[in-house]
């Protein structure tokens, strides 16, 4: 299980998470900035068993089977923090420690490969925010986070390791330091 770890000298919370190193990437390093390696795309219709099973979806009127969908969340399969369990809080001398309890989830904007937040109708857009809205909403009532942070990566640079336009949605049980000081986040190979 991924951890938190809370840095003593600036005060700052980590998330220490092993797992994220195993998710799959249709990029090479980002100093080759070749697209598209990969044939096989989680997120696209037809391929919903490879992803954990859907927490939201829109579909339209017509019922055709599991591949309807308009949008998609689903728990993020390499996820930096673990749904399931309480937050336990320990403390090794000046070290603070918690387990890696939150949520992390994926919004698939779209069903479509190609579009993006930019080039897709302008109803899927407003969806995109709907689910954003729905899920915070959601989530607000676990009184086990304190903050929810709705990202995106938009291509290999912003360090997105897939394709697929997506949104990730991260709830998390402190209030990041940088948050709390008024300060902008910025993520990491996130
Ligand atoms: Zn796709």
């Amino acid at each position: 299980m991924s951890e938190l770890r809370k840095d003593p000298i600036i005060g700052r919370w980590v998330i220490i998470s092993t797992e994220r190193g195993k998710r799959p990437s249709d990029f090479v390093s980002p100093s080759s900035r070749r697209k598209k390696l990969s044939g096989f795309c989680p997120f696209c219709p037809g391929h919903e068993y490879t992803t954990p099973n859907e927490i939201l979806a829109f579909r339209g009127s017509q019922k055709t089977g599991p591949s309807d969908w308009t949008l998609r969340v689903v728990p993020n399969k390499f996820p930096a923090l673990q749904i399931e369990g309480e937050l336990e809080r320990a403390g090794e001398h000046i070290f603070g420690r918690m387990n890696g309890i939150g949520a992390h989830e994926v919004i698939v904007e779209t069903p479509s490969h190609e579009l993006s937040l930019a080039t897709m109708p302008s109803k899927s857009a407003e969806d995109v925010l709907w689910a954003f809205y729905s899920r915070l909403t959601d989530l607000k009532k676990d009184h086990r986070f304190q903050y929810i942070l709705i990202y995106k990566n938009e291509g290999e640079s912003a360090g997105s390791t897939l394709e697929h336009t997506h949104s990730q949605l991260i709830a998390l049980p402190i209030v990041p330091k940088r948050v709390q000081e008024g300060g902008r986040i910025c993520w990491l190979n996130s």
